[in-house]
C-alpha cells in the first residue's frame, strides 16, 4: 500500500482514543491491521481491545493484504456536507477482505457506476490535513 502519492482527505477525522492508535498509526504506515483471536480464532475489524466473537482479550494484530472485492456499493450523488460536497459522485461500498472481514469506505475510481458487486479493489490512503492517513479502496488494476 503506497502513502507517498496518497491524495487528499477532506472529509471527517477519526478521534483516535488509547485502544484505537495502534490502528491509525499503522494507517500512517500504510497498513491496515485487522485482528486475529488467539482462543477462538476468528479474524475481526474493526480495531478493538476484545475479541467481538468470544470477548477474550487475546487478540493479535495482523496486516490485512488490502485486496478485497465489493459486497455491495451505491453511488451517492448528493450530499452537502462540507468536505464530501465537491467528492460528488462518490462510491460508498461494503468490501469483504481476504481473511474475510467486511470493511465499509469510499471506493475510488475513474467512473463510479464501473465499480459493481464483485468489483477487485484494493485498500489505499488518502492524506488528512493534520498528516493522518485515512484508509479507503481504490478499484484494482488489472
Ligand atoms: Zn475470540
Amino acid at each position: 500500500m503506497n502513502t507517498e502519492v496518497a491524495p487528499a482527505w477532506s472529509g471527517f477525522l477519526p478521534v483516535p482514543t488509547p485502544e484505537t492508535a495502534p490502528f491509525w498509526d499503522a494507517c500512517n504506515e500504510g497498513t491496515f491491521l485487522l485482528q486475529r483471536c488467539r482462543d477462538c480464532g476468528k479474524t475481526q475489524y474493526h480495531y478493538r481491545a476484545l475479541c467481538c466473537h468470544c470477548w477474550s482479550d487475546q487478540v493479535d494484530d495482523f496486516a490485512s493484504s488490502g485486496k478485497g472485492t465489493v459486497w455491495t456499493c451505491s453511488v451517492v450523488y448528493k450530499n452537502n456536507t462540507p468536505g464530501y460536497v465537491d467528492k460528488l459522485p462518490y462510491v460508498v461500498g461494503l468490501v469483504e477482505l481476504e481473511g474475510g472481514v467486511k470493511v465499509f469506505g469510499n471506493i475510488l475510481g475513474d467512473a463510479p457506476e464501473a465499480v459493481d458487486i464483485g468489483t477487485a479493489v484494493e485498500i489505499t490512503f488518502a492524506k488528512a490535513d493534520n498528516g493522518q492517513m485515512i484508509p479507503l479502496f481504490e478499484v484494482a488494476a488489472n
